[in-house]
């Protein structure tokens, strides 16, 4: 089932988005080779907390961390751990969310560990244009389709694999509403879009095959040939005036590519 929310808990729903934001951008700047995942997941829920909300992820499911940090090949649920450490060369992809007042924020963005290079640069730079091009489809009268097809040409285009298994979704008092959206599709089809709909849309793009497995811990999800995923997500509101990015703090909805800024 669908929740439509109204303008007033669309609003409410905004605390939410930005501290998510706000606690996604910490987690960036914290970027640096030889820093755990460990050390950038507890600065994170220090952060969130001290600002009044709860991670969302914490205890999800049963996931350990605050913060889902997933490096080069790992494309999602990434466990943050104080014997895993970022070098240069890496992309590290935070997964995380505040609960505020109720509502759920979700919201996700690879970064830079140091110098990437050219071929995982582009990787990047691509999966963010298909996340703006996902949410450039979020108008009311489109259908999910639309959202699934951007993301999916885009990514094609550039000879990159599109994720099947994991999916953006609707996000409001819970972290995973209905309905699912995926990132491949048809123009047309799907779920109509309507006014009042919150949802997360979050490209998880690979620079091989788009094939995966879950690791032995059972939570991380990697690639079957070992190369580079990339994952951008922002949550949004379809309104009469057009998609309306949520997880924004002061500083906007988008956070630098490079880590450490
Ligand atoms: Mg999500």
């Amino acid at each position: 089932m669908i929740h439509i929310k109204t303008p007033a808990e669309i609003e409410e729903y905004g605390q939410a988005g930005s501290l998510s934001k706000a606690a996604l951008r910490l987690a960036g700047s914290l970027v640096r080779p030889g820093i755990s995942t460990r050390e950038i997941d507890s600065a994170v829920e220090g952060f969130i907390r001290l600002h009044g909300g709860t991670p969302a992820f914490k205890g999800y499911g049963g996931f350990p961390g605050s913060v889902c940090s997933s490096i080069n090949e790992e494309i999602v649920h990434g466990i943050p751990s104080p014997t895993i450490f970022l070098n240069e060369g890496d992309i590290i992809t935070f997964d995380t969310g505040a609960t505020v007042a109720g509502w759920v924020g979700d919201n996700a963005w690879t970064f830079y560990v140091g110098e990437v290079s050219a071929e995982v640069r582009g990787l990047c730079e691509v999966t963010r244009d298909c996340l703006e091009a996902g949410i450039e489809q979020a108008v009311p009268g489109n259908h999910l389709g639309d959202i699934g097809h951007a993301v999916q040409h885009l990514a094609e285009s550039h000879g990159y694999g599109v994720v099947r298994e994991y999916v953006g979704h609707g996000v409001g008092r819970t972290m995973h509403e209905d309905p699912n959206v995926p990132n491949f599709g048809k123009r047309g089809r799907g779920v109509k879009l309507q006014v009042g709909m919150i949802i997360a849309i979050e490209p998880m793009i690979t620079l091989g095959t788009y094939k995966n497995h879950v690791l032995p811990n059972g939570w991380t999800v990697v690639t079957d040939d070992g190369l580079q995923s990339a994952h951008y997500e922002n949550t949004i509101a379809i309104t009469e005036d057009g998609p309306q990015i949520l997880t924004q703090d002061d500083e906007g909805p988008w956070c630098p590519m490079q880590g450490g800024e």
